[in-house]
């Protein structure tokens, strides 16, 4: 047993405690409260805050950086959208394992201790299953043409049916966008039985193909030679994309970006009121890769209001600065100072740890639960008073703990 006491420990789920403790024991929490003479303190960090391990719901580990020049404002998405394409393309032969662990290394340096990773051809997976986190893998699956999405898809099945069962990892389906994949592909992916995660609502651009065939997308897709004649959209909605399945009992859809989702849309996005544990959707707002393209403000408190549960991402270092996600929290602390830093901590735990269904063992710091922790400074010895003074402070995680275990740490 070991317990660690801190100047605040804030559950996520229930109220920040003042002077809080924590007590392990081997890779589970079993107390969370205030000082208690049963459960001495072996570690008292001081001045510090203890969070839930942070969950990742949207990233794509095998992508590196694509500059960005700020100098000429917000870029087009759909431009930068052929920019990762020629990134891929020119990637040295065999860099992308070596990529894939470094991100999941920096991941967990900034406090994380659940991904979910949308990879092509599923190749993320030795990397994440032996990392310590909480891992979704996701195939991506992607084709206008019935050609080319049966080739993906057939991949990715094939890929399914191969994937052992383990505690830590479980696989996944991402049908990419509906600008790139066609809807038999989301029907198929459905059906699969597995947890699900699209790009919806990215851009203007989406909505305008959708209703008109035409438009940049149109011209993108074309002069990548993906473009087919026959292809009609589910619907005018992206949001119609998470609806194609003909049963009731609905899969989980984690929903990445939803930047330009419309308040008539956000019923359809909190259907998990009418099934409570048949079907789960998630918005995966990722704050630096909005910004970084210049979208209207994002939605997520008027989803929030209508009952979306509204999780957080990184996306990848091809459209955001790094793969922290306490950096993104941190980043939408800044720009909406004004939203509470409850809600904000459960949109980078709980609120993810619910789509991936691993609500029950990680998300929140309570007894019973995975001891899943970050240890964050706070920032500035006046801020001691506010529990999320963490939000306001610049350092990274003093450590991260999974499973018990200290798997990174400033102090070594
Ligand atoms: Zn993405």
């Amino acid at each position: 047993m070991l317990t660690i006491a801190a100047r605040w420990v804030c559950p996520g789920t229930s109220p920040p405690i003042a002077n809080g403790c924590v007590s392990i024991h081997a890779d589970k929490i079993v107390r969370v409260g205030g000082d208690d003479p049963a459960f001495p303190v072996d570690l008292d960090l001081g001045k510090v805050a203890i969070v839930p391990g942070f969950v990742n719901a949207h990233t794509h580990l095998e992508l590196g950086p694509i500059p960005r020049d700020e100098s000429t404002g917000p870029e087009n998405e759909v431009e930068w959208l052929g920019r990762v394409i020629e990134a891929r393309r020119d990637a040295p032969e065999g860099s992308t394992p070596g990529l894939i662990q470094q991100h999941i290394r920096s991941a967990i340096e900034g406090g994380t201790t659940t991904i979910a990773d949308i990879s092509t051809g599923g190749q993320s997976w030795d990397a994440v299953a032996a990392s310590p986190v909480w891992g979704t893998v996701f195939a991506e699956v992607l084709g206008l043409s019935e050609s080319r999405g049966r080739q993906t898809f057939d991949a990715a099945t094939q890929w399914l049916a191969t994937r052992p069962r383990l505690e830590q990892t479980r696989p996944g389906l991402s049908p990419h966008a509906p600008y790139s994949t066609a809807g038999w592909l989301y029907r198929a992916a459905s059906e699969a039985g597995v947890p699900l995660a699209t790009h919806l609502g990215e851009m203007p651009e989406e909505r305008e193909f959708l209703t008109t065939r035409s438009g940049p997308l149109r011209r993108f897709v074309e002069g990548l030679g993906a473009w087919d004649e026959n292809w009609t959209p589910v619907g005018p909605s992206p949001v119609d994309y998470l609806h194609v399945s003909p049963s009731d009992r609905g899969p989980d859809w984690i929903v990445a970006h939803g930047n330009i989702f419309e308040p008539g849309e956000f019923a359809r996005l909190a259907s998990f009121h009418d099934q409570p544990f048949d079907r789960r959707i998630a918005v995966a707002y990722c704050p630096r890769t909005h910004a970084r393209f210049g979208h209207p403000p994002h939605p997520f408190r008027g989803m929030i209001k209508d009952g979306v549960v509204v999780c957080l991402g990184t996306d990848s270092l091809a459209s955001s600065p790094s793969l922290s996600l306490l950096d993104e929290v941190r980043f939408l602390h800044r720009h909406h100072p004004d939203v509470g830093g409850d809600t904000l901590l459960k949109m980078a735990t709980i609120h993810g740890a619910w789509a991936l269904r691993i609500d029950d063992k990680t998300g929140s710091l309570e007894s019973g639960k995975s001891a899943d922790l970050a240890i964050l400074p706070l920032a500035d010895p006046a801020l001691e008073a506010d529990p999320h003074g963490w939000l306001d402070a610049e350092a990274p995680p003093m450590a991260t703990m999974f499973r018990g275990k200290i798997v990174a740490s400033q102090w070594t």
